[in-house]
């Protein structure tokens, strides 16, 4: 299923129904080049879960995480791991905490140390906006997808 963003503000308004629409926990991979509009959607998709601080970009601390009430929440940028291996010491057990809501920018760096994905987001450039495609992988990302009609 695919989405059309023509602007910025599409990027944040789909950030903003995701998370409307997310009941529980979630393992969502951000696919898509620099500039594709990753930060952009899990900046407003956190946000719109209740995040009350700056949402910084973890380009250089790799990891950011979150209290959002009761709920923990984590946003990770791998562009800059070059081995799985170089993610042990970031401790990442915590991601498969049930309930966790985890966002990860460039996943396929970090195969083998993340937890089991839900829905899978490609971000592509189309024109002057951007396209996203959603790839449910589990119960809780085909519910998601469902709910997005
Ligand atoms: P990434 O994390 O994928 O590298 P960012 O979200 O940091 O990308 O940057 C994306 C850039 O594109 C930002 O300047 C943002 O304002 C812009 N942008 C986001 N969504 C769209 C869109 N749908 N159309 C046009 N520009 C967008
Ligand atoms: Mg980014």
């Amino acid at each position: 299923m695919e989405h059309h963003l023509a602007d910025e503000a599409a990027t944040v308004a789909f950030g903003q129904r995701l998370a409307a629409a997310l009941p529980g926990g979630l393992v969502a991979y951000l696919h898509g080049d620099l500039g594709a509009g990753k930060t952009t959607f899990a900046r407003a998709f956190l946000k719109a879960l209740g995040v009350g601080e700056r949402v910084k970009s973890p380009t250089y601390s790799l990891v950011e995480g979150y209290d959002i009430g009761s709920r923990r929440a984590f946003h990770l940028d791998l562009y800059r791991i070059a081995d799985p291996g170089e993610l042990e010491w970031l401790g990442l057990d915590s991601l498969a905490e049930p309930g966790a809501i985890v966002l990860v920018e460039w996943p396929e760096r970090g195969v083998g140390a993340l937890p089991p994905v839900d829905l899978e987001l490609r971000f592509r450039h189309e024109a002057q906006g951007r396209v996203v495609a959603m790839e449910p992988r589990s119960d809780v990302g085909r519910r998601l997808v469902a709910a997005l009609g």
